[in-house]
Order: C-alpha cells, then structure tokens, then sequence
C-alpha cells in the first residue's frame, strides 16, 4: 500500500462546496508559491554520468590497441612466416643446383678418363636430363668453347646472343678455364625474353684442359620444377639482380603485394637475388567490419548515456520538485486544523491526516485499514453513524455536509460537521471519498449559548415593550373594571330598592360578565405575554395573530391618533410560533406609530397588508413617517442601535431574528404611496410549508 503522503500527493479533490474544497484551493495556491529551487544534485549527477564516459573511452582505446597490438602482431607473424619460407626455398633450390653441379663435377671427372667419352656423356646426360626436367640443355665443349656434344639439341642455345657485352656463358667459359673449377654464368637473355643461366665444369685430363661441360638452366623453368605450388599460392617468387631487373617469375595469384623479402641466390650468385612477396591477409575486411562496429557500438553508448543524462537530469528535477512538494505537502497536512480522512469504495479508511488523529484521539496506525464500525463510532448512534456511511458510499452525502455525533478514543462524544467529497486518482478514477471533518462541538455550545441569550433578550424586550405599555393597559382595564363598578352600583341599588325585578339585574349581570371577561383577556394576554416560553412552532391562523396585536396596541393607537388600517383576506394556517409573531408585528406597528408621531393627526396612518407569492406570506407593515435615513438603513437591524433618546435599539434585531429562525426575511423600503412624501414599509415573509 503506498504510504498516505504519497496517496495525497495524487489525489484531486471534486465536487465540494465547502472546506475541503478551500483546502484543496489553499495547497494549489501554496503549491504554486512553492516552486522547486534549482537542483542541488545537478553537478553529482554529471560526475557520475562522466565516470561511464570515461569508461567506455578507456574501453574503446584499449580495443583500438588490442587490435592494432593483434595487427601488428600478425604483420610480424606473417614476416617471420615469410623468412622461413623464403630460407627453405633458397635452401631448396640450393640442394638442387648443387646436386646437378656434383653430377656434373662426376661427368667430368669420368670423362677426362673414360675412353668412350661420348657415350658415357650421353648416357648420363640423358640421366641428369630425366632427373632434372628444369635443365634446358647440356652441353661438351672443347676448350675452344666448340661443342662437341649436347643433349636435347647440338647448337649452343647462347649463340650470337650478347646481352651485356661479350655473351655472359663465354665470359663465365673464360672464368672456369682460367681457375679450372665450376662457374656459373651470370643471367642472359634467349628465346625472346626468357632468362638463362649457364654452370660450367671443365675438364681435365692431365692437369689440361681438354672440355668443358654446360648445364643451362631457363631461369623460370627452374622456379617452375622447384618451387612447389602451396608457396606459389602464398607467395610471388622472383628472380631479379642488384638493378631490380627481373629475370624469372612464378606466381599463381594476383592482389596488391604487402611485405617482401629478398635473398641472395647463390648459386648462381653474379648479384642475383630471390625475391620473395607475399599478399595481404585473404581478407581483413573482417577486421576494419569490427573497428567500425566497436566505435559505431561506442558511439551508440555514447549517445544513448547522453539521452540517458537528459533523462536523469529532468528526472532530478521532477524528484527535487517533488521533493520539495511533498514536504510542503507535508507541513501543510500537519499544520492543518481541518481533519481530513480518506476511505476507499467499501469505505476502509486509506488515510487521516494529524488533525483528525488529535480530533479522535486514535493514532494513524489504529485507523488506517480499518472497516466500519470504526473506533470513533459513538455506540449508542451505531445504527444512524452506519445508514450516513452508507449513503455516503452511495454518492448522496449532501453537498452543504451534515453533522453526526463521534467519540474520542477517552470515550468524550464530540460534534462533528462533515464534507465528503469524491477521491479521484491521477487517472481520473473514483478511488474513494475524501471528508474533511470539523471538530463543532465548540461552535456549537457558543451557538446555544447564543440561542439562550437571545431568547432573554426577547424576554427582557418583552418585558421592555411590557412596561412602556404598562399605562396603556392600565387605562385600558380601568374602563372594564369602571363599568364593572358601575354596573355593580346599579344592580346593588336596584336590589336595595326592593323593586328589581330578575329581568332587569340580569343584563347588568351580563354586563358585569362580559367587561370582567374583558378584563380578565387583557390581563391573560399580558401574562401570555411576559410569560418566558420555549419557542414552538404550530399551525396558526395569521389573521387571529394580527386581531390579538390590535387588541394590544387599541389604545396606544387612540392616544396617538393613529388610524390603523387593516384587511386581512382568509388564509391558510402557517407553521409559525403565535408569541413570536405578535412580538414581531407588535414592534413594527409600535415602531410606525412612533415614527408618524410628527404628521398632522389626519395623516397618521398605518396599514397592515398581507398576500401570498411563491407559497409564502408576505406581511406589510407600512407608515407614513418620517422614513429613514440611508446612512442608517444599514444598521437598522444591528443589535442596540436606535434613535429614540429612550430607545434600547433591540426590537429589529430581534425581529429579524425570529422572521429568520422561521425561515423568512425581513427588510425594509420606503413608501412610495405616502400622501407626505416619506414613510417606510416593513416587509417580512413566512414560508406557508413546515420544514
Ligand atoms: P427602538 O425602537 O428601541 O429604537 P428598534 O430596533 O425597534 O429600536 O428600532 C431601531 C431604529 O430604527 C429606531 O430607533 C428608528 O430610528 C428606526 N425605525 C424603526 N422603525 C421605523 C419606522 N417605521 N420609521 C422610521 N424609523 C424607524
């Protein structure tokens, strides 16, 4: 379950007229105050963004020498490979050049004795030709360089050929005369543009001269027999000299050439050499593929940690943001007098807020989770607590809220006024309801206290208006009580003259009844009067109303001259405390007659008028007197304002009082229809309908 401050932070509150609904507007205009202060985390955030960077910069640098290390590891690999290669093949081919030359030496050596020199040359030669395919020509010269023999054909293959001067197989003939041993010839060009060589072997017969025997190789003959074709497909073998002329070479592919090595070919020596090349590794596309791929992969880290950075940065923000609003959030729900409760859809409490905790004296961990009835349930209005939770969970708590009894955990009952609201989720869905709950038990004891004190300022009124009448009345019992004496001295003295007859002490009898009635009237309606009574309300008829406060004010009217007009068409009885009324209407009446005190007598008048709109009683009170004034229209109903030097300034207040605990109005306007030009009208309204 996410804790309760985290519950605060998404919900919204709706539908709410009252409190929670001020609440609410309070946090977003606090919340609005409380705008997040710039990121304190900012610069940690880019030194630990930075560390990945750096990282995969290492890593990258540490790939690019890993391979360039392997690259140029396998450069040295395929040199040292290269050497090898090349020194088993000059080995090779030295092997078979001197195999064929000591087979040569031996001919030699056997012709300068053997007495069929010619056969025995032919048939080894024939011998040495079979074994060595690569040889082109073996020849037996005189010492005159004459050929006396030669194998596969009898002319000399370097005939009239000089390619550097004098033919390089006479000069190399010259040289092993001279130092009577083998001697290759240095390269010469025959057959178009094929390159030869030519080893000589002289023979001697008794310490002379007498031959000489060539074996001429074709340059690329011999690397063709004597190279094998596994090197052909690695390598490029050529046969070049100190000049980079090329004489011979073999090959089997083609491709741009990557390393060489050369050696010297010797024999046959003359500055010759063998010149050996290799080819680019097959295919390092593969290689330059992975470099590309790591620094695209790096690139994409990079990128993607930028995107990342942004990331985090507006997350920072939005954390320190809401950081700092949850805090406010916070201290605002802690320094809130207004109890705030939330419940979920089957009405188990989510969360209360410190001030409904203080309110009930139970702690948030005895309230939370738990399901009706709850421990702040008063028990003896179980049921009633119970049928409100339920029609809260209904959606139909009245909207003004309304007011249940709850109980403090010390088992203290308080008076709490409640607004339920809708609880609605970040997604806009009804989780729950929301109440903020007001602790009004004060309120509500100052308030009777109130009713109280009103009602003996009613009293003390009554009292007040009492004895401003007090001489009114008492001129007003004097007549009955008058008649009543007199009627008594008649009927006494009819009785003492013995001649009365019952007929005729009857009537006087009747009057004496009817004039103690009378009296016996105004006396009770002074004693209803005064007498304090709780206020009720029950059916009355208005007109009887209005017929009783003119009884009360007859007499007050005739000493002021004033004419009371008054026509009251049938009505319905209203739901209304009669006492109350007469009170009301007896200080309106009282108030015009006042006010009128100045008009001419024949302009005294005051007329009660009454109808009936919107299923109300409208009642008219209205004069023809001095009017009021603006600047005291507005304080007329204030508590102990008045203008009168002997006036207590309470009588409109009260009245307005008792027209609103009625559920009416009471205001005031001028009388447009005054024959003086000034007077006042005062309207009240009853609603006809008890509620
Ligand atoms: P009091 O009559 O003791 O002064 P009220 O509350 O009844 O107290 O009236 C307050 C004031 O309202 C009066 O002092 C008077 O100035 C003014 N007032 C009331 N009724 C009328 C009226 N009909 N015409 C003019 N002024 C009036």
């Amino acid at each position: 379950m996410p804790s309760p401050a985290r519950t605060i932070v998404d919900i919204r509150i709706v539908e709410s007229h009252n409190a929670s609904e001020r609440n609410a507007v309070m946090y977003h205009a606090a919340m609005t105050d409380a705008r997040p202060t710039p990121p304190a985390s900012a610069r940690r955030l880019r030194w630990l963004l930075a560390l990945p960077k750096l990282g995969i910069v290492l890593l990258l640098v540490a790939v690019l020498t890993l391979i360039w290390l392997l690259h140029s590891n396998e450069v040295e690999e395929e040199r040292s490979a290269l050497i090898k290669d090349v020194l088993w093949l000059e080995q090779n081919l030295r092997f078979h050049l001197d195999g064929n030359q000591e087979q040569l030496q031996q001919l030699a050596l056997e012709m300068s004795s053997e007495p069929n020199r010619q056969k025995h040359f032919r048939l080894r030669a024939e011998h040495l030709r079979k074994n060595s395919p690569d040889i082109a020509q073996i020849l037996w010269l005189d010492a005159n360089r004459q050929i006396i023999d030669a194998l596969p054909t009898a002319n000399h293959l370097d005939r009239d050929i000089e390619p550097f001067g004098p033919t390089a197989a006479a000069r190399a003939f010259e040289l092993a005369s001279q130092l009577g041993k083998q001697q290759y010839s240095e390269p010469f060009f025959l057959e178009g543009n094929s390159a030869f060589i030519e080893l000589l072997v002289p023979i001697f017969s008794e310490r002379k001269l007498t031959g000489m025997l060539a074996l001429v190789y074709p340059l690329d003959t011999l690397l063709a027999s004597q190279v094998p074709w596994w090197f052909t497909e690695k390598y490029k073998v050529e046969i070049v000299d100190d000049n980079d002329r090329l004489f011979a070479s073999k090959t089997h592919i083609a491709g741009k050439h990557n390393q060489s090595y050369e050696i010297p070919f010797d024999p046959p020596g003359a500055g010759l050499l063998l010149r050996v090349t290799n080819y680019n590794a097959p295919d390092n596309s593969l290689q330059r593929l992975l470099v590309a791929a790591i620094i695209l992969l790096a690139s994409g880290v990079f990128w993607s940690l930028w995107l990342v950075r942004e990331l985090m940065k507006k997350r920072s923000l939005a954390e320190d943001a809401l950081r700092e609003e949850h805090a406010f959030r916070a201290a605002m729900e802690n320094s809130l007098t207004v109890g705030m409760r939330a419940r979920d859809l089957v009405g188990r409490v989510i969360y209360v807020n410190p001030a409904f905790c203080r309110m009930t004296g139970f702690s948030a961990a005895e309230l939370v989770n738990q399901a009706p009835p709850m421990p702040y349930w008063a028990p003896e209005q179980l049921e009633e607590t119970y049928a409100m939770h339920q029609t809260v969970l209904a959606g139909d708590a009245p909207p003004d809220g309304f007011e249940i009894t709850f109980m403090r955990k010390n088992g203290e009952r308080f008076q709490a006024l409640i607004y339920e609201a809708k609880l609605i989720d970040g997604n806009g869905r009804h989780t729950g309801w929301m109440a903020s709950v007001l602790d009004i038990t004060e309120r509500k004891h100052a308030q009777e206290l109130a009713r109280q004190q009103q009602e003996q300022l009613q009293f003390t009124s009554r009292l007040v208006t009492m004895g401003e009448m007090a001489s009114t009345l008492a001129h007003e019992l004097n007549q009955p009580l008058a008649a009543i004496a007199s009627y008594n001295t008649g009927c006494q003295n009819l009785l003492n003259s013995g001649k009365a007859s019952p007929q005729e002490i009857l009537p006087a009898l009747e009057k004496i009844g009817l004039q103690a009635q009378r009296a016996g009237k105004i006396i009770r309606r002074v004693h209803d009067f005064v007498r304090k009574s709780e206020p009720k309300r029950a059916p009355c008829q208005f007109g009887e109303v209005v017929e009783d406060c003119l009884g009360f004010v007859e007499a007050e009217g005739r000493k002021r001259h004033v004419r009371i007009e008054c026509d009251i068409p049938p009505l319905p009885p209203i739901p209304a405390d009669r006492l109350m009324l007469e009170q009301v209407l007896l200080n309106l009446i009282r108030n015009g007659m006042e006010a009128m005190a100045g008009n001419p007598e024949t302009e005294r008048v005051l007329s009660i008028a009454t109808t009936i709109r919107d299923n109300e009683l409208q009642v008219s009170v209205s004069d023809n007197g001095s009017g009021i004034a603006p600047e005291i229209r507005d304080k007329l109903f204030t508590a102990f304002f008045t203008t009168k030097p002997e006036g207590m300034g309470v009588g409109l207040s009260i009245c307005r009082s008792i027209i609103e605990f009625h559920r009416g109005r009471l205001w005031v306007e001028d009388n447009p229809h005054s024959p003086t030009g000034s007077g006042t009208i005062f309207i009240f309204t009853l609603p006809l309908d008890a509620a």
